[in-house]
């Protein structure tokens, strides 16, 4: 037998209705409940509400003996009420008994209702508790009587989020979703952050739920969805996504969504049991959510994200919501928080505002960490669905050494991070007593530290640091951040300060290296399958000279007089530095005609980052003026992981015999050939990774600024010559259990070497 269903509309209104009255919370659940077991045609109505202990209790219900209120509880996975709770999924059975999860209570005397609809209490995924309906007879109930209750159990949730259950329980309170979450991560730049959460991309939080005119709400959800389609179309067009990559594959994935039919009725439906069209967005994506976040296939759980993305932009354009312009109204003590962006995204934000950064993906080598390294802003990656946990506004602490991210931490935790970065802020003024130390190890070895940049916003971390100078200048940054291609003289401008903020210390200014994950939004390129390992670096700057030789001519004119280095990268052959310094060569040439003032000399270096150059060593230190190793390509290429993956990126271990063998050929064959050896990847600026590298033979390296003070710490407490014998039995037994790392660890450990 089918119970006649009065109506989720009229359900809905009796429910605004009952929301507008002045009762109390509990009179309120109580009417509820009433409610849908007279609209529903049910015997049985009852509202579970998940307590902070994990417990749900029985907040309210019409049918069940009136003493079980607040005296039954189930744990979340007990009984059907609890695997509701647990599986943040439904169920639907004629007869409950019959289910292997039935749990018999007897307080409630509900052994005489066979048939039972739950549905979960959901937000943003979670959920806060569970609604059921039951019956005597033997029934299944439709999928428009689950829609119904789906829905009023969005209202519910909102009314727990609110706070409005609050104090009903005798024995313990409603889940607080404002509690604290600590949320593990990786720490991809030092530093401690404390301050308020800016979300990249707000969320929009729907508060209007119930709509009289079904009719104008499917309007502006059909509005709401061309304009979505429109603008994800416009999206795709742009230049800075047309040739490709994964931001491409992403926006190929939302158009895909944005015109999946399935999407669209579910939604549709969900407007006419009476929601509002933001509120049917929110429902169905409730849906979604739970449904996918139970997927163990890595791809499906990435296409959550997409789907969050997806609905969220359509709630904005919904409730007249911009992109949420960055920057404007940004709090003095901003954390941002984003799922990922690109390093031209996070430029945009005041950096005077900016304290911290959390990053859901992201890697320690791509591009935006570079940068925020280079602002020296503290960050963590890799921070589980930190986006759907965090609202704007929340207090926040990002730990970048721990690599841990407190969401709405508790005062104890505020205190102790006060501590910390009162500890900090010592070990800080030790490291700047360091400044004008010598950087010479304990056996009076002398090793030169430089720092990497690319942006104005560096040039004042040069002195601060007391670096030896610029050992990686990238131009390319100047490049990304801009919105269309630098003119000659402002690239010369920016190099000019560049050299005036060195003030007589040396520069290596690296030629373009564009492709991979540095992409220019003005420059077309064709749609590459690989493009880390495509058309890049010196390989476009030598297809294409023009944008080279304008470069080229930009450091001429701004190195008049004093020392220019320029450095080449992507180098996989030598006769790439031979037609490279042609180039060179012929733009001095042209130069000297027009009467301008020459640099003093012009020293030409090689990036070595591609593997084949370790069989070309010798050839490559003879052509050389100098070489500089590019770890992050190079072990990207030795190892065959992508470095912006995050699946692999962490994968092997720098620290391992083959790549520690590599680098020690470079060191080696540079020292034979008298060419000067320096190392400015990611590793050069961890100090058991920089010690590593002085005992196979570096004395030069070039790392984020913030870095030089804890690497100097390194140096000034080892003995060279004790590191070699140490390091040179673990490579010659690289099948150690605990590897190399523990045992250089244990080394330091030892010697009294902070790493
Ligand atoms: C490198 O590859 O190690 C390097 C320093 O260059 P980038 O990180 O800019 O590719
Ligand atoms: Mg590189």
């Amino acid at each position: 037998m089918r119970a006649p269903l009065a109506g989720p509309r009229v359900l809905l209104r009796r429910l605004r209705e009952i929301m507008a009255e002045p009762i109390s919370a509990q009179v309120r659940l109580d009417k509820i409940v009433m409610q849908i077991a007279a609209n529903m045609v049910a015997e049985v109505c009852s509202a579970y509400v998940l307590r902070s202990d994990g417990v749900l209790e029985l907040y309210a219900s019409e049918g069940l003996k009136r003493e079980a209120v607040h005296n039954v509880t189930l744990k979340v996975g007990q009984g059907l009420v609890g695997l509701i709770a647990a599986d943040a999924r439904p169920l639907n059975l004629p007869d409950a008994q019959s289910h292997g999860a039935f749990a018999y209570l007897p307080e409630t005397g509900e052994e005489i209702y066979h048939s039972f609809l739950g549905v979960p209490i959901l937000r943003a995924g979670r959920a806060l508790g569970v609604l059921v309906v039951q019956n005597r007879a033997h029934r299944t109930y439709t999928d428009e009587e689950l829609e119904a209750l789906q829905t009023i159990a969005m209202v519910l949730a909102e009314m727990i989020a609110a706070g409005d259950l609050e104090g009903l329980s005798r024995t313990g309170a409603p889940l607080d979703i404002a509690r604290p979450v600590t949320i593990p991560g990786k720490g991809f730049c030092d530093g401690v952050g404390i301050g308020r959460v800016v979300l990249h991309e707000p969320r929009v939080v729907v508060t209007n739920l119930i709509a009289d005119d079904t009719a104008r709400e499917r309007d502006r959800l059909t509005n709401a969805l061309t304009s979505l389609r429109l603008s994800v179309d416009d999206m795709l067009a742009r230049g800075d996504v047309a040739q490709g990559g994964e931001h491409r594959e992403v926006l190929e994935a939302y158009r895909m969504f944005a015109h999946d039919r399935g999407w669209v009725r579910r939604m549709e439906e969900a407007i006419v049991t009476g929601l509002t069209a933001e509120a049917a967005v929110e429902r169905v994506q409730n849906d979604t959510r739970a449904r996918l976040q139970r997927q163990t296939d890595p791809y499906l759980s990435e296409r959550l994200h997409d789907f969050d993305d997806l609905a969220n932009r359509l709630l904005r354009v919904l409730m007249g919501r911009g992109d949420g312009a960055l920057g404007k109204d940004l709090p003095a003590d901003a954390i941002v928080v984003a799922r990922n962006m690109g390093a031209a995204e996070l430029l945009d934000y005041d950096r005077t505002r900016v304290r911290g950064l959390v990053l859901e993906d992201g890697t320690p080598t791509s591009h935006v960490t570079i940068v925020a390294r280079a602002l020296g802003i503290p960050t963590v990656g890799r921070a589980e669905n930190v986006v759907q946990l965090a609202e704007n506004e929340d207090a926040i602490i990002v730990d970048g050494e721990t690599g841990s991210v407190h969401l709405r931490p508790s005062a104890d935790v505020v205190f102790a991070y006060n501590e910390k970065v009162q500890f900090r802020a010592e070990r800080q003024q030790r490291y700047r007593m360091l400044r004008e130390q010598p950087a010479v190890t304990r056996d009076g070895t002398a090793v030169s530290l430089s720092v990497n940049a690319g942006l104005l916003v560096d040039l004042p971390h040069l002195g601060e640091s007391g670096a030896e100078g610029i050992g990686l200048f990238r131009t390319e940054l100047q490049f990304m951040i801009a919105s269309k291609l630098p003119r000659i003289s402002e690239q010369a401008a920016l190099y000019r300060s560049v050299l005036d903020a060195a003030s007589g210390r040396p520069v290596t200014f690296r030629t373009l290296d564009i492709g991979g994950d540095k992409v220019l939004p003005y420059l077309r390129v064709e749609n590459e399958e690989n493009p880390a390992m495509g058309w890049r670096a010196i390989r476009f700057g030598l297809d294409r000279p023009g944008l080279f030789r304008t470069q080229i001519r930009a450091l001429l004119l701004a190195a008049g007089g004093s020392v220019l280095r320029v450095m080449i990268p992507m180098v996989t052959d030598v006769s790439e530095m031979v037609e490279a310094r042609k180039l060179i060569d012929r733009e001095l040439a042209h130069f000297d005609k027009h009467g301008h003032k020459p640099p003093l000399r012009i020293l030409v270096g090689a990036m070595v980052e591609v593997p084949a150059l370790l069989w070309q060593l010798d050839a490559l230190m003879r052509i050389s003026d100098f070489v500089s190793v590019g770890t992050n390509d190079l072990f990207q290429f030795m190892t065959a992981t992508d470095r912006g993956n995050l699946r692999v990126a962490n994968r092997f271990d720098p620290l391992s015999a083959p790549f520690l063998t590599a680098l020690r050929s470079v060191a080696e064959a540079g020292r034979a050939a008298n060419t000067p050896v320096t190392l400015c990847g990611e590793i050069a600026g961890q100090p058991l990774a920089a010690m590593a590298l002085l005992g196979l033979g570096y004395r030069s390296l070039s790392m984020a600024p913030a870095s030089v003070g804890p690497v100097k710490a390194m140096l000034l407490a080892l003995d060279i010559p004790r590191l070699e014998g140490v390091l040179g039995g673990l490579l010659a037994h690289p099948g150690l259990p605990d590897g190399i790392r523990a045992g250089l660890r244990a080394f330091a450990q030892e010697s009294d070497i902070p790493v």
